[in-house]
């Protein structure tokens, strides 16, 4: 079935080009073009590989669906509603522990490696991303949601991430009380270091707030990640963490340095090894 993110394609591009205008008109310098045309790639490719990838989900979720004990009666307001709560909350975990965990950061990285912060980086998303992805939302076929219902709440989740992506939006209200924000997930992006691995969530910051991953925006957001990717190509952009956790392994002499070292903390070897602060670096 088509995805719900394939289908807001459209939306997605005229929303930049407008967002595009309006920073030229302000003269705020949001956009870097050759940022921006990286960003737009790898999003096309995320979408490519997403639908290849998918199909490990797809078995798994439809695996687990055949044996769920209680299917849920998606003809009632309540099982939907449930739906996208439980969707959410899969996704807090998936994308805290992409944060946590050097094996799922390979792939994330992809998403906060821009120094930049506009509606372009939404859709820089990891192509490969899909190998793991499944592990955090198969157990939902366990519980009874049908997986086409999955597909499109999920959908909508991600796209309702799109629009916080802007420097444009200020803090609103009691709205952020509730939900993701713009001023919530630009303090996501930032690597100043009080913003490091905060703000985790999708639709609903509840999460943040019940696990204490919750910071508010106050000082001005510096965007992308501590070590700096300086490059445009979109398959080094893809691969470099891997690149990178090849050779710290290469240092690791037991098999438990090694298993800390891929599934440890992203940032642990860069601690360890340079004795440095991660403030001093950024
Ligand atoms: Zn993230
Ligand atoms: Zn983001």
């Amino acid at each position: 079935m088509i995805r719900p993110t394939v289908l807001a394609v459209p939306i997605f591009a005229l929303l930049i080009a407008v967002e595009y205008w309006w920073d030229l008109r302000q003269k705020t310098n949001e956009y870097e073009r050759k940022d921006t045309w990286t960003n737009i790639a790898l999003g096309f490719g995320s979408l490519f590989f997403g639908a290849i990838f998918g199909i490990i989900q797809f078995t798994g979720y439809e695996l687990l669906y055949s044996i769920a004990p209680y299917k849920m009666p998606m003809d009632t307001v309540w099982a939907w509603v449930l739906l996208v709560f439980v969707d959410d909350f899969a996704y807090y975990w998936f994308h805290r522990m992409s944060h946590e965990s050097r094996f799922l950061w390979n792939f994330h990285v992809v998403h906060h490696s821009s120094e930049h912060y506009n509606l372009s980086v939404a859709v820089r998303q990891s192509w490969f991303g899909g190998l793991a992805h499944w592990i955090f939302y198969i157990p939902m076929g366990l519980l009874g949601f049908p997986y086409w219902t999955f597909v499109i709440v999920h959908g909508f989740n991600l796209i309702y991430q799109y629009w916080i992506h802007t420097e444009f939006i200020g803090k609103l209200g009691w709205f952020e009380w509730i939900f993701n924000t713009p001023s919530q997930h630009r303090v996501h992006h930032a690597v100043n270091p009080q913003y490091l691995d905060r703000n985790y969530a999708g639709i609903f910051c509840i999460w943040d707030r019940m696990f204490r991953t919750f910071t508010p925006e106050s000082e001005k957001p510096r965007y992308g990640i501590i070590k700096p990717i300086n490059s445009y190509n979109w398959l080094w952009i893809n691969t470099h963490g891997w690149a990178e956790m090849w050779d710290a392994l290469k240092e690791k002499k037991t098999v438990y340095g090694k298993l800390r070292c891929i599934f440890g903390a992203p940032n642990m070897d860069f601690e360890e090894n340079s004795n440095l602060k991660i403030e001093s670096k950024i």
